[in-house]
């Protein structure tokens, strides 16, 4: 099993080595920012590497959106990182489901989902596997509730979307973890990496904290259990610095295997 953490996008591969990190996940750019990736220094050496990279695109990205101002400029920077994604060899692009506002209709965002890989098609498709990630909040969102992720692949599926389900966003969304897999995998066919997480809040709570795994509110033995069944590679985005994503990586190993 291959496991790793999120890590500072400054030197990936020394933070993987500092963690024994089979797998690293980092930005390209401030995951605030509205900007596009500008080639690394170090994409030969992650290209090379026997750590499996990931790379987790800006926040701002919501292609559901009916905001025209919003919609149109996160399809460009989701091409635009998933090439970036692709320079540094990275395995896939996560992105977050993304959400309409309280007052529109989801169904148009399930649209816009599709008018998204529309567009990358028609720019020759993206540079890397866009894997998209269930989020934890809000009430219209598009992969937040696994009744609007069966209607998200509806849309999208026939583009053959890659999942990458985070055990927090689950619980704080209100999804049960016990069942999580198996019904995800009944939904896309397929989980192509696992956030594995705590959560500082309660189930179905809404909120996006995270914690290291056996510290917040989810049982951890339930996060190995999604590990398990998914098979899937896995990134930790947790708190602690060097210290405390190497215990949650030994954790999870010394239940997995590697
Ligand atoms: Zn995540």
């Amino acid at each position: 099993m291959r496991i790793g953490a999120h890590v500072d996008s400054t030197d990936p591969l020394g933070a993987a080595t500092a963690r024994d990190a089979d797998t690293v996940q980092f930005f390209l750019t401030d995951p605030q920012a509205w900007k596009d990736p500008s080639p690394r220094a170090d994409a030969e050496a992650l290209r090379a590497s026997d750590v499996d990279v990931y790379i987790h695109a800006p926040y701002r990205i919501n292609v559901a959106t009916l905001n025209n101002r919003i919609r149109i400029p996160s399809r460009k920077l989701l091409m635009s990182h998933a090439k970036g994604a692709a320079d540094v060899g990275a395995k896939g692009l996560i992105v977050h489901g993304g959400h309409v506002d309280k007052v529109e209709d989801i169904a148009t965002g399930f649209d816009n989902w599709r008018k998204a890989f529309e567009y990358a098609a028609k720019e020759g498709g993206f540079a890397t596997p866009v894997l998209i990630e269930n989020t934890a909040g809000g009430d219209n969102a598009c992969a937040r509730r696994f009744d609007a992720l069966a209607r998200l692949w509806d849309a999208i599926g026939d583009f053959e979307p890659g999942f990458c389900l985070d055990t927090c966003h689950a619980h704080a969304g209100g999804e049960d973890l016990l069942t999580a897999v198996d019904r995800i995998k009944a939904i896309t066919g397929r989980i192509d990496l696992i956030h594995a997480n705590d959560s500082k809040d309660d189930f179905d709570s809404g909120r996006d904290r995270h914690d290291n795994l056996g510290s917040g509110r989810i049982d951890p033995e339930l996060v190995v259990a999604v590990v398990r069944a998914a098979g899937a590679p896995v990134v930790v985005e947790t708190p602690g610095g060097v210290d405390g994503q190497a215990a949650d990586i030994t954790f999870l190993r010394d239940r997995v295997g590697r």
